[in-house]
């Protein structure tokens, strides 16, 4: 079993979480990363991502030289981009537990994705292992809906398979993953006096509000979930509402189940204004909704007995630890690289309650995670 550099892992990864990179604001994070990597013999180059998505800086792509001849191209891939409030990120380091100040999210999503990626790559540099060409890939823009791995250009990747780092438990896999679909429903209703008129009026929050009360939301089932994440309208206390803006989403790794929950989020809302209608001096008003509905993302899905899947799971015994192929109701860049043909799985790294201030990490699963990952290089190049 080869042993990563835990130091050196620690190391870099607390340096990468303190350099601010909210998403299209990448460069720094992903100037100091070139450093690293070139310091493992890496080649690096920027695609243009950058420009189509207004950030400061492309996707890094960073290719190592084989060192073997005939080993296929293998891709690792981690995401340098943070959510908010992410700047001023003050980690506490308490034993291998790593933790932020309760101010700001940690970032290990995907920081320590990053960090494990360049101890390999170090391992791979100072151990003189042989290897193939490995594709090094460090995204921008994947908290805004991936949009560095959708603008990822893959004329500069040889890579057709590989892994992304960018969940939590190392224990885990994760091969399938949800197509999701993004909502927005507008209904209207009629605007009227709130104290000296409410009959004359149509309250369209309170149409919303009988449209989601039938709706189910949540955990539909252990591959669906659905929620209304945002909901807006209205002027004042004292009008009736005509108008009220709901946001949500709907995933599934069941394309027809993704389907139905839609089709049931869009009925809601149509019985909800179909009952709504009054009579005004003999005026006939009736409610009305206007919906839309759009694919935020495809699944993804990796046959459990791809060679890939059985490559990480002997890694993972032969570094002494057990990893399990599993399912996700979580987006990464794994989705978008599956539906523009590669074969990606993502492999956990210790993240912990990401997207809060209660982040936290436990320094032994980025080393799990790098171990394993160098076990896997090891059986990629046939040793
Ligand atoms: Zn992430």
């Amino acid at each position: 079993m080869t042993a990563v550099n835990r130091d050196r892992l620690t190391r870099l990864f607390l340096e990468l979480v303190r350099i601010d990179s909210l998403s299209r604001r990448e460069r720094d994070v992903a100037l100091r990363i070139q450093a690293e990597v070139e310091s493992a013999g890496a080649i690096c180059r920027y695609d243009s991502a950058g420009e189509k998505v207004r950030g400061n800086t492309g996707n890094l792509i960073a290719r190592i030289p084989a060192t073997a001849p005939g080993i296929a191209p293998f891709l690792l891939c981690a995401h340098m981009d943070t959510v908010t409030p992410g700047e001023g990120v003050k980690p506490i380091v308490d034993g291998a537990v790593i933790r932020t100040d309760g101010t700001t999210v940690l970032g290990g999503d995907d920081k320590s994705g990053c960090a494990v990626i360049c101890e390999v790559l170090h391992q791979l540099h100072d151990g003189k292992m042989p290897h193939g060409p490995i594709d090094a890939v460090f995204t921008i823009c994947e908290e805004i809906g991936l949009q560095g791995a959708r603008n990822l250009d893959l004329t500069m990747i040889e890579a057709k398979s590989g892994l992304v780092f960018d969940s939590d438990s190392p224990g885990y896999l994760f091969v399938s993953g949800p197509s999701a679909v993004g909502m927005r429903f507008t209904v209207r209703g009629l605007e009227a006096h709130a104290g000296m008129a409410p009959e004359r009026g149509m309250s369209a929050i309170k149409i919303a509000a009988e449209a989601i009360a039938a709706m189910r939301l949540g955990r539909i089932d252990d591959e669906t979930t659905a929620n209304l994440g945002v909901i807006q309208g209205g002027r004042a206390a004292n009008i009736v509402p005509n108008e009220v803006v709901v946001r949500g989403e709907a995933r599934s790794r069941c394309e027809a189940k993704l389907t139905a929950q839609v089709d049931h989020m869009v009925a809601c809302f149509a019985d909800a204004v179909a009952r709504a209608q009054v009579t005004v001096d003999g005026v006939h008003f009736a409610a009305t909704l206007e919906h839309s509905a759009h694919r935020s993302y495809g699944g993804m899905n990796v046959p459990q007995d791809a060679p890939l899947v059985r490559q990480v799971i002997e890694a993972a015994r032969r570094s002494g630890r057990t990893i399990a192929p599993a399912g996700t109701g979580g987006g990464c860049d794994a989705n978008i690289l599956n539906q523009r043909g590669l074969v990606v799985a993502n492999l956990g790294t210790g993240m912990r309650d990401i997207h809060t201030v209660r982040e936290w990490l436990d320094v032994n699963d980025m080393v799990a995670s790098a171990e394993v990952t160098l076990e896997l290089i090891k059986l990629h190049a046939g040793g």
